[in-house]
């Protein structure tokens, strides 16, 4: 049995590589630059260089390793290991699995880096190896993944997961996919400003529109701060945040009745108020049943979850092993 298998979870500015023992504790990990210069072109050199380099420093044969995981943005097809574009990064048409295949003599695995990282959490981190899970990750959008009867969920052509895309306010914000009122415009952290800055226009006089007279911007971060020192606005802003979130939690637990949710990201991070309120609004829309076996949670891998799942990622797929 192979000793090691091999997690890359490829990002806009950095390539995260870990080499990971088989039942998933690291051995050693590291960061290369992306060089998105030359539309990426060479990005799987780069990897492949920095790996093969590790691996002779640390005197490990590669009869000893299972496979290459890759995470990696972008529109995808899982079975071929394709990347038809990824706009971060600049590729198009990029068959990064024959590329790593070739370099490596290793079998190599591609997988959409929200569900990397979700597959990661769910194996080392907060899932706890659960058969359901919803991961929703809050930063300056919103992403998503899912694993389902102990797999995860690609769909027909690799958009199952999209959560950020949900239409949740038909007449709301325009979002960045052309639509209006996504997920994504009300509850990542660019959509939680956004929120601050139609209060502050209805309340100009306001805790909030002094804030930014006086620093000129606002952050997520200064909202949750104002909220714990008891301004009322700002309160406001969280708890329809939380409200949404709720709502949204609510629905897709009558979709996939998940044991698990997990809430990563940077918004994740500003506070435990958002996730207690999130849980109550929760409790508010779900279907007894469903809330009743499902466990809210903030996710505990940070930016090593990609890196992890893409590892896990291989023993799916090699071994069969499922959750
Ligand atoms: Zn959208």
């Amino acid at each position: 049995m192979a000793d090691y298998i091999i997690g890359i979870d490829i990002g806009g500015t950095t390539v995260k590589i870990g080499i990971i023992h088989n039942h998933g504790d690291i051995l050693t990990k590291w960061e290369i630059p992306t060089n998105t210069t030359n539309a990426g072109k060479s990005i799987i050199d780069d990897i492949w260089h920095s790996l093969d380099q590790r691996l002779t420093e640390e005197a490990i044969d590669r009869s000893t390793i299972l496979g290459i995981g890759v995470g990696a943005p972008g529109f995808i097809d899982v079975d071929t290991g394709f990347v038809f574009e990824a706009v971060n990064i600049g590729w198009k048409n990029v068959d990064l699995t024959d590329q790593l295949k070739a370099k490596s003599g290793l079998p190599v695995f591609l997988e959409n880096d929200a569900n990397v990282a979700v597959l990661g959490e769910n194996w080392k981190g907060a899932g706890n190896q659960a058969k359901n899970v919803i991961a929703i990750t809050l930063g300056t959008g919103v992403g998503g993944g899912i694993i389902a009867n102990g797999s995860v969920v690609d769909g027909e052509n690799g958009m199952a997961g999209e959560i950020g895309h949900m239409t949740i306010d038909p007449d709301g914000w325009p979002c960045n996919c052309g639509r209006r009122g996504c997920l994504e415009t009300i509850v990542s952290a660019t959509g939680i400003v956004r929120q601050a800055k139609q209060v502050i226009t209805g309340n100009p006089t306001s805790k909030l529109a002094a804030f930014v007279q006086e620093y000129g911007e606002i952050t997520t971060k200064d909202i949750f701060q104002l909220a714990g020192e008891g301004d009322t606005l700002s309160e406001s802003i969280i708890q329809h945040t939380a409200d949404i979130l709720g709502m949204f939690i609510a629905n897709m637990a009558v979709t996939l009745n998940p044991s698990k949710v997990l809430i990563g990201g940077g918004v994740s991070k500003a506070g435990g108020q958002l996730l207690k309120e999130i849980i109550a609004a929760f409790d508010r829309y779900a279907l007894p049943r469903a809330a009743a076996v499902c466990d809210i949670r903030v996710a505990q891998l940070g930016n090593d979850a990609g890196m992890i799942g893409s590892a896990f990622l291989v023993k799916q797929k090699e071994l069969n092993v499922k959750f």
